[in-house]
């Protein structure tokens, strides 16, 4: 660690929230939304424009959810399953369609970014998707055929003498490009979201907790520790913060959620040619591990950026900082004297089918369960989703008729998940990843 380490994320640096936020929570409004990460501020965007009257909670400071700390990278996640587990479960047609709206998250995302005119830092510069052996490769080039039936996906083989001219590291015998994917400064997106929502007269009080919503004959009642107000209509938008924050209202929602904690850290200042001669074309990078890896430069292209899954349930910066650091080493061997300046955690949720869901339930609306790679996906989502409150047309997905799984005995806490990610980090060992 460097002198100047530090437990906050590196995104909250430079960029804070320029706004002031309302301290008297109103008696009434057309929306209450419980959320304020990327789903419920992009959900409160559209209400806004529709007219509507919107009141936004959270429980914690914005920016301290997942939507202001994540990778920033952006892509169509689209499906962890694949083509063939889909199909298996619910026939080709509908498994394509399911991937099909990984490619419609793509397609709208950065028009939303240009359209709304928000600035962060926003590039489309692909992701390489490094691959250790020729067995994996051979599969995830097959994977990719697979999936050329979609409309709009797109990818390239890198052939392990080209390896090179992607990433700095000897460790790939191969990948692929998806040149559709990007990224961005995740913080900067919040704050701006957060900003046109102030501007459109959206009141947001963030460091509320919202413990209960009653159905009332006119609408619904929200407590919150700051006080009470009541809405015609109400929005979930709590994700990976579901079961920490938990009201009387939620147990739906935290039951079908399984909350991980993602990690990541930021070295301290490189040389531009180190960050060059690692990062040559800018692109989001990615791994064939089994436990998910994600890294890239910084927007400023002064540090490496490095996330996976944290050790377990709770927020432990240093050990989460020193397993990250050797996997990054693993990848950059040359990076084994630099230090790591800043290290943190946030909390994504995962669910029973992989796949994120969005719906209404007992008369709330939600948006929820983007399985480690929400960006893209929770800006579409609440697109979609308002469009369905709003009564507007093209607000279908292919997620609207899945239903939403739990399990016998599961309330929401995942005590089994650092054993399986114990057991996923092993296999990467030794097969070397
Ligand atoms: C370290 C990390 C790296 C990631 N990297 C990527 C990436 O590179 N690309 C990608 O696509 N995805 C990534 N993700 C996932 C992505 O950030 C999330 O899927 C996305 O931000 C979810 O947005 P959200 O608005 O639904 O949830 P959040 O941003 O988590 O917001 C939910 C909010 O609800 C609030 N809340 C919950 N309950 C209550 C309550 N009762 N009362 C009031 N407030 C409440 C919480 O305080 C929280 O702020 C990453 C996540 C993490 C943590």
């Amino acid at each position: 660690m460097t002198d100047q380490y530090n437990e906050i994320p590196f995104w909250h640096l430079d960029v804070k929230n320029p706004n002031k936020l309302n301290d008297k929570i109103p008696q009434s409004a057309d929306f209450c939304i419980v959320g304020a990460g990327f789903t419920g501020l992009a959900t409160a965007l559209h209400l806004l424009k529709a007219g509507k009257s919107v009141v936004l909670f959270d429980a914690m400071k914005l920016g301290h959810g997942a939507s202001g700390k994540n990778g920033g990278m952006v892509g169509p996640s689209l499906h962890k399953l694949g083509l063939d587990g889909l199909s298996q479960k619910y026939g080709k047609t509908k498994a394509l369609a399911i991937l099909q709206e990984g490619i419609n998250a793509i397609d709208y995302f950065p028009q939303f970014i240009k359209s709304e005119n928000i600035d962060c830092d926003l590039k489309m510069t692909g992701r390489f998707r490094g691959i250790t052996n020729q067995k994996d490769l051979d599969q995830v080039i097959i994977d990719c055929e697979n999936l050329m039936n979609l409309k709009g996906f797109k990818f390239e083989v890198v052939k392990g003498s080209d390896v090179q001219s992607e990433i700095g590291s000897d460790l790939y015998k191969g990948g692929v490009i998806y040149p559709r994917d990007g990224g961005l400064h995740p913080n900067k997106l919040l704050m701006g979201l957060v900003k046109k929502i102030v501007d459109l007269g959206g009141q947001i009080f963030e460091e509320t907790l919202v413990g209960d919503i009653i159905k009332t004959p006119n609408g619904f009642e929200t407590t919150t520790n700051k006080g009470t107000m009541v809405s015609d209509k109400v929005v979930i938008a709590s994700n990976g913060y579901s079961k920490r924050f938990s009201g009387k209202f939620s147990s739906y929602f935290y039951k079908r959620l399984l909350p991980i904690t993602s990690a990541m850290i930021a070295t301290e200042q490189l040389p531009l040619e180190l960050i060059n001669r690692l990062f040559p074309k800018r692109r989001m990078h990615g791994g064939n591990h089994r436990l998910v890896q994600y890294y890239r430069a910084s927007p400023d292209d002064k540090r490496v950026l490095f996330g996976a899954r944290g050790t377990d349930q709770w927020d432990r910066p240093i050990q989460n900082g020193q397993g990250l650091k050797s996997n990054l080493c693993r990848i950059f061997p040359e990076l084994n004297n630099v230090k790591i300046e800043y290290s943190w955690s946030g909390k994504v949720a995962y669910t029973f089918d992989h796949t994120p869901h969005l719906g209404i339930h007992d008369g709330l609306y939600y948006a929820i369960g983007y399985c480690g790679s929400g960006v893209t996906r929770s800006i579409y989502l609440a697109r979609q989703l308002s469009r369905r409150i709003l009564g507007q047309d093209d607000c279908q997905t292919a997620f609207d008729d899945l239903s939403f799984e739990t399990k016998p005995f599961y309330y929401g806490n995942p005590w089994f998940m650092p054993a399986i990610l114990k057991w996923h980090n092993f296999l990467d060992n030794i097969e070397g990843k």
